[in-house]
């Protein structure tokens, strides 16, 4: 009997909530829970996202950090960018909307090479422009790893380059987390984007990691919550699964999604060696892989996928759904009628090399039918 199991390949929109983590919000659900509150239960809440805090600010090596929750890596990338007022932006073309969306706000983009890594010698040359201008106010802002590739960029390089000219740093890190090692003080990064639902904690959670001695002011207005930074009540019930999340968090490369990830391509390659892999000569992160079938649209194998119970996406399926051609493989000089063929499979802590078996069989056939 064919087997209709639901298989989910599609692990950096979002994950399942690790089981330790639905047990601990399930415990904390019915209780009233606002850290601002001066009473025993709000000694409790504020217990709770404190313990987190901390947790999360231990793992990532950045114990003299501030953390500021937030509701969404959106979020936080949007305080960061606005949050430093009067600065100049320098950042990639590849970053997530939530950066490259903030159009209003003075900004330079730097291309990238055909692999997507930032090109660090037009870095240099803005911040250089820039500094001998006079603009003390730099930040430059580079995503640790991509959504749609898994493209890891350099950013020590570019912290070193940055440096030079006295720019902040700032890192979406939101797909780097739980996948790869993250230390924020040996990467020297100012300013770092994390969320919980991409690492099996619940949506609603994110935070903001910057130095102390960063002038960052709130983007929202209202209460005085989470030292002035981000008005509005924790969500604590969030923070609280999210602490149990970073609690089994190994802080190292998954090795297991690597090897899972690997017999996937190797077997797509053997089907047909005029498959494209983006970026697979360069670092990426374990479990994802960018795949362009010849002649077959990412919609048409997106729907061939999900008839087939197989979840993948087609590009960034960041925010609605929408089928545009990636700005991601634009930049990397991908044209677009190659482009528009490409799929995102990205792997999770649950997936099974039985999955993967499963997923080679649906594309072959895919494949041979289409292109007869
Ligand atoms: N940054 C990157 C690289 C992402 O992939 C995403 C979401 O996919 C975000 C930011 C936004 O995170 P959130 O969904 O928590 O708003």
């Amino acid at each position: 009997m064919k087997n209709t199991a639901k298989i989910y390949f599609d692990n950096n929109a979002t994950t399942y909530l690790q089981p330790e983590v639905v047990v601990c919000m399930r415990g904390l659900m019915k209780e009233p829970l606002n850290p601002s509150s001066l009473h025993s239960f709000g000694r409790r809440a504020r217990n709770i996202v404190e313990e987190v805090r901390k947790k999360i600010l231990e793992k990532l090596n950045a114990s003299n950090m501030r953390l500021v929750f937030t509701a969404s890596g959106t979020e936080s990338n949007n305080l960061a960018l606005k949050g430093l007022s009067g600065y100049k932006i320098i950042t990639s073309n590849i970053e997530h909307p939530s950066i490259l969306n903030n159009s209003h706000i003075d900004m330079v983009h730097i291309s990238v090479d055909k692999n997507g890594l930032v090109n660090l010698e037009e870095l240099d040359k803005v911040l250089h422009n820039e500094f001998n201008l006079g603009n003390e106010k730099l930040l430059v802002s580079v995503m640790l790893a991509n959504n749609e590739t898994g493209v890891i960029e350099p950013l020590k390089e570019i912290v070193k380059i940055a440096k030079k000219y006295k720019a902040l740093v700032h890192s979406d890190a939101v797909q780097a987390l739980g996948k790869i090692q993250l230390d924020i003080l040996d990467l020297g990064l100012d300013l770092i984007t994390i969320s919980a639902h991409k690492m099996g904690g619940p949506v609603g959670v994110a935070a903001l990691i910057f130095n102390k001695n960063v002038k960052l002011e709130s983007i929202i207005e209202g209460g005085a919550q989470e030292k002035n930074y981000r008005a509005g009540t924790e969500n604590v019930l969030a923070i609280a699964g999210w602490g149990a999340a970073i609690t089994n968090l190994k802080n190292e490369k998954n090795i297991f999604l690597e090897k899972l990830r690997g017999e996937l391509e190797t077997a797509i390659l053997q089907i047909t060696s005029q498959t494209i892999i983006c970026a697979s000569q360069v670092l990426r992160l374990p479990n994802t892989s960018c795949i362009l079938m010849p002649n077959v649209s990412g919609e048409t194998q997106l729907i061939d996928f999900d008839l087939n119970n197989i979840a993948i996406s087609t590009g960034s399926a960041c925010s609605s759904g929408k089928i545009t051609t990636s700005h991601v493989l634009k930049s990397m000089g991908i044209e677009e009628n190659l482009a528009k063929n490409a799929i995102r499979v990205s792997l999770g802590v649950n997936n099974t090399l039985d999955e993967v078996v499963r997923f080679i069989e649906v594309w072959g056939n895919l494949y041979k039918r289409l292109n007869k």
